[in-house]
């Protein structure tokens, strides 16, 4: 049996797993995010101790997909500095001797997803995580959409809700925009606790879900995903789903009918692979990136 590594690599922690061709999850460790000195030498004794064939990297951004770049493969400009201008994949090449898929944390999940999850039957669907920040994976004729970068799909600027009550957003580049608004800090900021400690207080999700009707309304007008799954800690509000697909009816009002618009349950869904789909995605990464090795060979 081939096996193949797996890294989620986020701001707060790196989750290091073993999956085989069916993206089946044998294995897993999580290791807090350091500094890339601090963070390297253990992931790499875990993903070197297990004979791995390839690895795959679904990583936080921004990040350069563009192989023709003299940087890719490295993360760029993030606001994790010590991470900032790092070449995450040649190191792993160079320490592990294996190819190396690589993408952005949320295409990684949206391509688990469409491969073994509840995009499988669809060429063209998004998913959408808002948790500590909100990031979008777009998958376009079956594949992740790459571009200039890749979409950074949660900085998408909005209408402000003239009652909310906060005058901007939480992100400091944008004032008005998606995770500004509607990430889980925006709610913490917004309302002075928790969104777990909120569950009771419906003008909270109303909010909540005035923002992300009105992205969702943006991505379909956009990309016409074909499904649009709803993941990360704030979908955890079981009431969610249903506020979201009811501000998605009425800001689309009415304008494209049929299709998805008509099964709206069926349309915007939550996350079907038991928040796997991460690691799934960056295991079908690792068998593309062996693919396309041995393809070249
Ligand atoms: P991350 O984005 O850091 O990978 P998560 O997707 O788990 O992690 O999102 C964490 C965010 O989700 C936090 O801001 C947290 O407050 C929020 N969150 C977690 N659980 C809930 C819940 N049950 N209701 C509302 N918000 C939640
Ligand atoms: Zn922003």
């Amino acid at each position: 049996m081939k096996l193949f590594g797996a890294l989620e690599a986020g701001g707060t922690k790196m989750v290091c797993a073993i999956g085989d061709e069916n993206g089946n999850i044998l294995e897993r460790i999580s290791i807090p995010t350091g500094t890339p000195e601090d963070t390297m030498p253990p992931m790499i004794d875990f993903f070197k101790s297990k004979g791995i064939c390839a690895l795959g990297v679904g990583c936080f951004g921004p990040i350069d997909l563009d192989k023709k770049s003299e940087t890719y493969g490295y993360i760029t400009t993030t606001p994790k500095l010590a991470w900032a201008n790092y070449p995450i994949v040649a190191e792993f090449e160079k320490a592990l001797g294996v190819p190396v898929g690589f993408d952005t944390d949320v295409n990684a999940a949206a391509l688990g997803e469409a491969t073994w999850g509840c995009t499988q039957d669809v060429e063209n669907s998004i998913y959408i995580t808002i948790g500590t920040g909100i990031g979008v994976g777009v998958i376009n004729n079956g594949k992740p959409h790459h571009g200039m970068i890749h979409p950074e799909g949660g900085h998408i600027l909005l209408a402000r809700h003239p009652e909310d009550p906060m005058d901007r957003g939480v992100c400091p580049y944008h004032p008005n925009c998606l995770e500004g608004f509607a990430s889980g800090p925006s709610v913490e900021k917004r309302w002075g606790k928790k969104g777990i400690e909120l569950s009771d207080r419906p003008e909270v999700w109303e909010l909540e879900a005035f923002y992300l009707g009105q992205a969702i309304c943006n991505y379909i007008m956009i990309l016409s995903p074909q499904r649009i799954i709803v993941g990360g800690g704030v979908m955890h509000q079981p009431q969610m789903l249903g506020l979201i697909r009811e501000e998605v009816k009425k800001q689309v009002a009415g304008y494209i009918q049929g299709k998805g618009m008509e099964d709206l349950e069926n349309y915007i869904v939550g996350v079907s692979l038991n928040d796997n789909q991460g690691a799934m995605g960056a295991v079908k990464l690792a068998m593309e990136a062996l693919a396309e090795k041995e393809n070249k060979a």
